[in-house]
């Protein structure tokens, strides 16, 4: 692909789904302004008295009307450029397969977590904060670990790498710096694209070293273990812990701020109380808002941890020239951004370019 068309399914990539979110931001105020979000709660009160029957079929209206708007722009974003790039190998069919199982599972995922949400609002009223806070940090540590065994296999078929002498290597590089890992396996990526990846999966004792087919395919063995001697990096220098300790920060942080922007607002705009369905929509704006504030600040830590994994791959492999070699693959072969906007990588990127991380290899 040339440069040019690069730079342009970037700018694609980024800005639609960017303008969807600033729409449903919009809509959110608009909802809340013109008092839509209190004609919605009289209605699914109108269906049934129990308020958390009542909270769930008020939060399936939002959804709904959300997912009815977002599936055209997730077609022309995940599959429409996708085609036209020339990275999918996936048919419409087996796109929208893709799509009914993400519902399912993130229903599966969020169902749960919204009652509980609810019943915590009722429960502790303007303190709510505090068990949110504890609960989706309990539950996005589970989720962490779960997800390989459970979740990733409901989309990509995971097969043991036998007898190779890439899996010998690796093994070896992992026993070498103490690390404990269940086993080596491929999955089907190029089922759905040529793009190519690769990583450790899961935390504790389950974790396994994960390569998509499409890795497997082009690149050579010293190159996919320069690939692993950096994500043995991230584990060997603790970066899932502090990310893990700075996103709790960062969430009780949040949680906290938006319960007092909330409190004050709710009081502003005459609502009864904080768990009023009425109000809720305000608790989804001032989140979305905090997000959107902290998303530089994960973004420039993450990075940071990006360079010292690649320093800790440096020192770790034996020519640099596999791993220089491998970034510029990875970045051809995922169609990379290699020289973005300083201002656009700032604030988006959480992986610094690969101009930027082939130029500090050069000079290690
Ligand atoms: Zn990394």
């Amino acid at each position: 692909m040339e440069n040019k068309d690069i730079k342009h399914y970037h700018r694609l990539k980024l800005w639609v789904p960017l303008l969807e979110s600033l729409f449903f931001f919009f809509m959110m105020i608009l909802v809340v302004k013109f008092d839509v979000s209190i004609y919605l709660e009289n209605f699914v009160y109108s269906l049934t008295q129990n308020d958390t029957f009542a909270f769930l079929l008020f939060v399936l209206i939002f959804s709904i009307t959300g997912s009815l708007f977002d599936f055209p722009i997730s077609y022309y974003v995940d599959y429409t450029l996708e085609k036209k790039y020339n990275f999918s190998n996936q048919s419409i069919g087996n796109w929208i397969i893709d799509k009914i199982k993400a519902l399912i599972v993130s229903t599966l995922i969020t169902f749960p977590i919204l009652i509980v949400f609810y019943f915590v609002l009722l429960e502790f009223g303007k303190m709510w904060w505090v068990p949110v806070g504890i609960l989706l940090f309990l539950f996005s540590t589970l989720l962490a670990r779960i997800a390989p065994t459970v979740i990733f296999p409901i989309f990509y078929k995971f097969i043991p790498v036998e007898d190779s002498d890439l899996k010998d290597d690796l093994i070896v590089l992992c026993q070498k710096y103490n690390f404990d890992i269940e086993g080596v396996f491929k999955f089907d990526m190029s089922k759905k694209t040529k793009k190519a990846n690769a990583g450790f999966a899961g935390i504790g004792k389950s974790k396994r070293i994960i390569i998509s087919d499409t890795l497997l395919q082009n690149f050579n063995k010293d190159e996919i273990i320069s690939i692993f001697a950096h994500e043995l990096g991230h584990y060997k220098l603790k970066h899932l812990w502090k990310l893990m300790i700075i996103n709790f920060i960062l969430v009780f942080f949040g949680l906290w701020v938006s319960a007092i922007v909330y409190d004050h607002l709710v009081l502003k705009f005459g609502f009864q109380s904080v768990s009023q369905l009425a109000a809720l929509p305000m608790l989804f704006i001032i989140l979305y808002v905090y997000g959107i504030l902290t998303l530089p600040i994960s973004n420039l830590i993450s990075r940071k941890y990006e360079y010292e994994a690649d320093k800790f791959a440096l020192s770790v492999i034996e020519n640099k020239t596999d791993f220089i070699s491998a970034l510029k693959k990875l970045g051809e072969i995922n169609a990379s951004d290699t020289n973005p906007n300083p201002v656009i990588e700032f604030l988006f990127y959480d992986h610094p370019s690969l101009s930027k991380r082939i130029a500090f290899a050069e000079k290690f």
